[in-house]
């Protein structure tokens, strides 16, 4: 594979990722990541990755994480191992089910750690950014929860399309904003609510939603998804006292994807894959898939993998499930493809729509559209190992895309 072969230290790069130590004092995944911000926004920052050195990982801000997972959010979640999609597929496919979390996905894992994180640094509001309202939504619910005042910037365009999710937040006490500026879609909205950030970022904390951005949120969201992988871990040596030959999540920003591969990344025996949105096609604008299609430049404060034209533009991009649809992905991705150790390969709407149907008839579970991307990949790679097995991050339920089901699968049949 060409990637690997562009950074000529992956091993020693892939040894220092292993050994804890990136992202390194400046923030960086070898080449990608760093903090790529108006100076502004830089004493904010600096004073984050203070609050997150000194927190994170001391055991009474852990002891509260982790209470809040399990009484809260339902963790740990189930591992199910899906038979019939097993022999259907002919490699055993074990499903680790985020979409059983609180709210219906891996989101609210970073929405509560983050809100959590908020309170202890002396925060008195939050402010976030959705685009498909998912990750306003998992925001809206943790701030509840911990009685933190909320507003949520939302592009016009997209509070139109996700009328149900904007409901949501506001039955959960939240002020969701609309933006009206730029895109009108979630580019413009992480611009506002970071603009809200600056004017008071002592009495203000932006919760990021996926592993992306300036240095420390990769690095937070990883810590704080990584639940997912560890529990994944142990579940499978528990259920069959090895691990499994594969392991695969869908990656948007990649959150999910990194929650659930950290944990395995030192296992050089376990293949892992990252699923991107192949939307449409190959072509500029018909997919969301940075890591395939993608060239090295900055978005949103980071230097990582990006969507864009030979002009250095940013692309629109296009996915049947809206959590995907975005230009950027996470500063480690970049790294994990750059040094070899995660393939990323592409799913496109049809195959991941495909894939809601498998698991849906299957195993009685209605996966995210997103999710189904992941499937999509688990089948591919399941015919061509036959009797092997596969570990698949379930990232969220299907509920939330019933309106595109309804278009989509049930086209011919009226409501
Ligand atoms: C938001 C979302 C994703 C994509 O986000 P990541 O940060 O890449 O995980 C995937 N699956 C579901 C269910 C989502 O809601």
């Amino acid at each position: 594979m060409t990637l690997s072969a562009a950074l000529p230290d992956a091993a020693q790069l892939l040894a220092e990722l292993i050994a804890g130590r990136l992202p390194d004092a400046r923030g960086r995944f070898g080449p990608f990541g760093g903090r790529y911000v108006p100076e502004t926004l830089i004493p904010a920052l600096e004073r984050l990755e203070q609050g997150v050195r000194e927190h994170l990982h001391a055991s009474d801000f852990q002891a509260e994480f982790a209470a809040q997972l399990t009484s809260w959010v339902g963790r740990p979640t189930a591992l199910t191992f899906a038979a019939r999609l097993s022999e259907r597929w002919g490699a055993r496919v074990w499903l680790k089910r985020e979409d059983l979390a609180h709210t219906g996905a891996h989101k609210i894992n970073n929405a509560i750690g983050q809100a959590l994180l908020a309170r202890r640094l002396g925060a008195r509001r939050i402010v976030a950014e959705t685009g498909a309202g998912q990750h306003g939504v998992a925001c809206a619910a943790a701030c509840a929860r911990l009685g933190l005042p909320c507003t949520v910037y939302m592009g016009a365009i997209d509070m139109e399309r996700q009328a149900p999710n904007v409901g949501r937040m506001r039955l959960l006490g939240t002020e969701v904003v609309p933006v009206t500026s730029g895109d009108r879609t979630l580019r413009a909205a992480i611009d506002e609510a970071m603009r809200d950030w600056v004017a008071d970022p002592t009495d203000t904390y932006y919760l990021l939603g996926s592993a992306v951005g300036p240095h420390p949120y990769p690095y937070l969201v990883r810590e704080l998804q990584a639940v997912i992988g560890r529990e994944a871990r142990s579940q499978m040596l528990a259920a069959t006292g090895r691990l499994p030959d594969a392991l695969i999540a869908c990656v948007g920003g990649g959150s999910n994807s990194m929650g659930a591969f950290h944990a395995f990344v030192a296992d050089a025996a376990v293949e892992i894959i990252g699923v991107e949105a192949g939307g449409r096609g190959a072509g500029l604008g018909e997919n969301a898939a940075t890591v395939a299609f993608g060239r090295p430049g900055v978005l949103h404060g980071a230097y990582s993998m990006l969507l864009q034209n030979e002009d250095g533009q940013i692309q629109e991009t296009h996915s049947v499930s809206a959590g995907l649809d975005y230009p950027g992905v996470g500063p480690e991705h970049a790294l994990l493809a750059a040094i070899g150790r995660v393939h990323y390969q592409t799913a496109s709407d049809e195959e991941a729509l495909a894939g809601v149907r498998a698991l849906s008839e299957c195993e009685g579970i209605l996966p995210a559209l997103e999710s189904a991307h992941a499937l999509s990949g688990a089948e591919r790679w399941a015919r061509s190992h036959p009797g092997g097995t596969i570990l698949v991050c379930l990232s969220g339920r299907g509920d939330k895309d019933m309106s595109t089901l309804q278009q989509t699968l049930l086209g011919s049949q009226s409501a």
